[in-house]
């Protein structure tokens, strides 16, 4: 029988392919270094509540998107989130209500992905250090020295940084993913005994430190007895303190935090900080996914196109739609 297509990264953008290419008719093999899928769309739970600690909320503008996304909202995995907006800035608190549509996962971020990977065959906690290529079929090497395959094809969907050493088979892919600068995010959820009486529930703050923040427990089907918060640092903050201990970066959030929100903050019954070192490309791109069709390499993410969701979901879309075009 033929060899499965390996998908390095169960990210959106390796989900997105993995289902293009399975309702292809094609079989597909995943791997990820984490413990789960969904990669920047990671949410926490816990027994007081869950936290979704990358992805906030996302928009959906393509044509394509929004019709995937229905799907998802048919079937019980995503919904609308329209919370009570603010804007922060030069010390002042304001609301800033509009028309856009915000979209979450439910019950957490990272049902999303969860039902996009659904059955298909996956391994975890297997970080690829490599690809190669024999005569035809592919073989991926993991940082414990095994080796998987064989594989028809690979598709690379990690974020730019860790893909560009998996790309090497193709130098001139591997050169691109290496040019692309992505930038850091600290951020730390708060859980509150009793809630915070205040209005807000996301804010847009123009700020030193703070850049966003939610509250969690407004989205849709999120429940949990804490007040649930989640602070996001601007990036150049976030680079700036990439080496802080998550004590001392949760203490400098939470106070900013403090500052900035128009009631008096308690101490959290429940503190937690998390550093993405990858957390968007630097700029958007427009390539929509890398591909050597001769060698059957192909990479894709967030960071070949709009450095959000949707730009993952379709970049996905785009690398496999050009792997089923060369078979
Ligand atoms: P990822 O989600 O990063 O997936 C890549 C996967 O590859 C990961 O699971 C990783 O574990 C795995 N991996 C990496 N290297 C290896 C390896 N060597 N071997 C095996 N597996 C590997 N987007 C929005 O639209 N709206 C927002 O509000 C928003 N807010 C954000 C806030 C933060 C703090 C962050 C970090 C991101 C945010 N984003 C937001 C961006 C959004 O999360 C990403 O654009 C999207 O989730 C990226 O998907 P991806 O599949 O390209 O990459
Ligand atoms: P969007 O249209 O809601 O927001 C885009 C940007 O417009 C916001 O960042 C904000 O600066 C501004 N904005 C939008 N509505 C506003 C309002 N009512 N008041 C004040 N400012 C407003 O969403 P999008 O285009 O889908 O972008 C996704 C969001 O994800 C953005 O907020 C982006 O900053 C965030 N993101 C963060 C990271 C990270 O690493 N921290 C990575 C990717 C995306």
């Amino acid at each position: 029988s033929k060899a499965p297509i390996a998908i390095i990264g169960t990210g959106i953008a390796g989900l997105s392919a993995a289902q293009a290419l399975h309702t292809a008719g094609q079989a597909v093999q995943l791997f990820d270094k984490s413990r789960r899928c969904g990669g920047r769309t990671a949410s926490k739970q816990i027994e007081s509540g869950s936290f979704d600690l990358g992805a906030q909320y996302f928009t959906a503008r393509d044509r394509r998107f929004r019709e995937a996304l229905q799907h998802w909202q048919e079937e019980g995995w995503a919904a609308p989130w329209s919370p009570n907006l603010y804007l922060s800035r030069a010390g002042q608190l304001e609301p800033s209500t509009d028309e856009q549509a915000r979209w979450v996962g439910t019950p957490q971020m990272a049902s999303i992905a969860r039902a996009l990977l659904g059955d298909l065959p996956v391994t975890f906690s297997c970080r690829i250090t490599e690809a190669f290529r024999g005569e035809e079929l592919w073989t991926l090497v993991d940082a414990d020295g095994a080796s998987h395959g064989p594989f028809s094809h690979v598709i690379v969907a990690t974020p730019a940084p860790q893909a560009s050493a998996l790309l090497a088979a193709a130098p001139k892919l591997a050169a691109v993913a290496a040019s692309v600068a992505m930038e850091p995010t600290w951020a730390v959820a708060l859980g509150f005994a009793t809630p915070l009486p205040t209005q807000v529930e996301g804010c847009f703050v123009q700020d030193d430190a703070l850049d966003w923040l939610a509250r969690e427990r407004s989205k849709p089907g999120r429940n949990g007895h804490l007040d649930t918060w989640v602070l996001h640092a601007t990036n150049s903050w976030s680079r700036q303190h990439l080496d802080l201990s998550k004590e001392a970066v949760s203490e400098q959030l939470l106070g900013a935090f403090a500052e900035l929100i128009d009631c008096v903050v308690p101490a959290p019954e429940f503190t937690l900080a998390h550093r993405w070192l990858y957390a968007r490309p630097a700029q958007p791109h427009e390539w929509g996914a890398l591909a050597d069709a001769g060698l059957g390499l192909y990479a894709c993410g967030d960071w070949c196109l709009s450095g959000r969701v949707e730009g993952a979901w379709l970049s996905g879309q785009e690398a496999a739609r050009r792997l089923l075009e060369h078979l």
